[in-house]
């Protein structure tokens, strides 16, 4: 029988039975929120495209283009709120007790939902670093001014504190998130086009270690054929009906296992008192 949430039963009952579970969020997650993907067709700004904006080399060359792309993004997000996919998963994070959130944008929007310590594989937008001293500090002010904005200690120009195209993911969220892949025995992706390398191998990591890995997507990606199941559709619609499904079972799991338990329990007293 079809499952009211449309879900497949057998994918509700295997990922309910998980004990360690990975989300791995991309920009996806966020474009129900008002805030451009890289490679959907919003993701044009003044006729530049992102990969040529989000590099080393652009800012180098003209670091008030890219201050000002990252300052227009800014205002997008901070006009946005988190969505119904935010929220399934802050759901999600409280019904199981080993489970980690990694993430692959920069715009808060977990955390602003309610996720507690995601793991920010390409920075924070809200953060900036300094070109000389690598000190890093936060950057509030909405909108910027002056744009390119200097470090307060030594006037060197500031950088946003993402990573770029190119540049080492932060060696402290690559390791945590890589040791949640290897040992998870399950993996939920929402919306990362699982091009951008190196998050793009973390499924890859998890599947190789024998997890059960599944994406949330409107569209096929490089590794569907690689993973599980897609459920394709948008995460704000997809992950609420998927959550709910999830936790029912669970919910249930664990009720028929606590009947379990006092039923033996009883059997003990009863053999006692014989
Ligand atoms: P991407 O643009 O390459 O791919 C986005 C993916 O999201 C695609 O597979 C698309 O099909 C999917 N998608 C679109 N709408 C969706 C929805 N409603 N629900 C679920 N999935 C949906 O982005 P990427 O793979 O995340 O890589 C680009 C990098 O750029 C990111 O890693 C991040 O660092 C940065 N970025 C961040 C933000 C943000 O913080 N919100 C926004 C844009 C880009």
């Amino acid at each position: 029988m079809e499952p009211a949430s449309g879900i497949a039963h057998g994918l509700i009952e295997r990922l309910g039975r998980s004990s360690r579970l990975v989300v791995l969020t991309g920009s996806g997650v966020s474009s129900e929120s008002g805030i451009p993907t890289f490679r959907g067709e919003e993701g044009l700004w003044r006729q530049h495209r992102a990969e040529d904006l989000a590099t080393w080399e652009a800012f180098e060359r003209d670091p008030e283009l890219v201050w000002n792309w990252y300052d227009y993004r800014r205002r997008i997000i901070a006009d946005a709120e988190p969505n119904r996919g935010h929220k399934a998963i802050v759901r999600l994070e409280g019904d199981f007790d080993d489970f980690t959130l990694v993430t692959q944008n920069v715009d808060g929007l977990h955390e602003r939902a309610g996720s507690v310590g995601p793991v920010e594989l390409h920075g924070n937008i809200w953060r900036a670093r300094c070109t000389k001293e690598h000190t890093i500090v936060d950057l509030l002010e909405n909108p910027l001014s002056p744009i390119p904005p200097k470090c307060a200690q030594c006037g060197a120009l500031l950088r946003p504190d993402v990573v770029w195209f190119g540049e080492p993911l932060p060696m402290e969220a690559y390791e945590l998130s890589h040791q949640a892949a290897s040992t998870c025995d399950a993996m939920l992706l929402v919306g990362p086009s699982a091009v951008v390398r190196p998050a793009a191998s973390l499924p890859l990591v998890a599947k190789h270690n024998g997890a059960f890995v599944v994406e949330v997507n409107p569209n096929y990606t490089h590794i569907s054929a690689l993973i599980e199941a897609t459920l394709i559709g948008k995460a704000g619609v997809v992950l609420p009906k998927l959550v709910d499904a999830l936790l029912d079972r669970r919910s249930g799991m664990r009720s028929r296992s606590d009947r379990q338990d006092t039923g033996a329990e009883n059997e003990v007293k009863e053999q006692t008192a014989s």
